[in-house]
């Protein structure tokens, strides 16, 4: 059994859409469905549209976005998908992640056409319906697009979330504890370094308060969406290479001087932009498996996803 991630029907490959067409995404249908279990939902054909099916879009009828056929305005399906999404989304609470089909007026993330009464566009477009209402109703849920999986920076921080999140989940499973969210925070502090320092730094204070929290499901709510929101920002080169260099602290005592000259190189080599993050992580997890570090063994950020994914190799 895979992770439990939900997706736009159409980007698995079901012929779903308004033409009659699918979108499917190679990578998706396949790369991840190694490792994922998709929950495919297409909105439009769950409230009862037929496929093939009139065009519909956003439009700005000055007070809020409806969603209505692109021909006939007073054709509005809003109320039928914000039903359908609040009846559907309470049953997602188990998923780590959505791929949503980019440019949808009901599943797009972002970006997508908005038009105005009068026919002209808003430059900016808006959010699909469906998943307007999915992003307010689960804020920490990792959630992407299909176009966007192809940047190789976008695919590595959507999937390293939806890794995170179900750590987390399984992490606490039997019922949270502090002791439990305090190993899994540990876990994760490098990952929390390389994302967000500030961050970094103010999930630690919470953590150190965990005592201070009688209602620990309360807690974890909190822990989630903070630590959630953190690693949401792209690991910089900048930071991974602060990471690669404290990371490289830990084996002073082990290596002799060619060792720490050659990992110092291959650190900078990453640093300067001319190799991938995968050289020195491959270097240090060598030296790890020699010169075993309890600490640094437990760091998700050496391993935080499967290596045959190859997402570190374009980093
Ligand atoms: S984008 Fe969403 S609503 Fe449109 S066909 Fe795909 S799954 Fe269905």
């Amino acid at each position: 059994m895979g992770i439990p991630v939900g997706i736009s029907s159409c980007v698995l490959g079901e012929k779903v859409r308004f033409d009659g067409g699918h979108k499917r995404n190679r990578f998706v249908a396949e790369d991840l469905a190694e490792y994922f279990s998709f929950r495919a939902v297409c909105p439009e054909m769950a409230i009862g549209m037929s496929t093939p099916r009139p065009v519909i879009r956003l439009q700005d009828n000055g007070i809020e976005v409806r969603l209505v056929d692109s021909k006939d305005n007073t054709i509005d399906h809003t109320d039928k998908m914000k039903a359908f999404a609040d009846e559907i989304i309470p049953s997602f609470e188990w998923l780590r992640g959505y791929v949503v089909c980019a440019k949808s007026p009901s599943c797009g993330m972002e970006r997508v056409k908005l038009y105005l009464e009068n026919g002209n566009s808003v430059p900016g477009g808006s959010v699909g319906i469906y998943t307007k209402r999915l992003m307010e109703t689960m804020p920490w849920l990792p959630i992407e697009e299909d176009g966007r999986l192809c940047d190789p920076v976008l695919r590595e921080n959507f999937i390293f979330r939806v890794y995170a999140l179900d750590d987390l989940y399984r992490s606490v499973d039997g019922g949270i504890t502090r002791g439990k969210i305090i190993k899994f925070h540990s876990r994760y502090k490098l990952c929390l370094m390389a994302h967000h320092q500030a961050s970094y730094r103010s999930l630690g204070r919470l953590v150190s308060k965990i005592h201070e929290w009688d209602d620990l499901s309360e807690f974890f709510l909190t822990y989630r969406q903070q630590f959630m929101d953190a690693i949401k920002n792209r690991a910089s080169r900048k930071n991974n290479t602060n990471v690669l260099m404290h990371i490289q602290g830990y084996f002073k005592r082990d290596l002799d001087k060619d060792q720490k000259a050659e990992l110092r190189d291959v650190i900078m080599r990453y640093r300067e932009g001319n190799i991938p993050l995968i050289a020195p992580l491959t270097l240090i997890n060598h030296h790890l498996t020699v010169n075993p570090d309890e600490y640094l063994a437990m760091q998700a950020y050496l391993s935080p996803y499967p290596e045959k994914l190859k997402l570190r190799f374009s980093l």
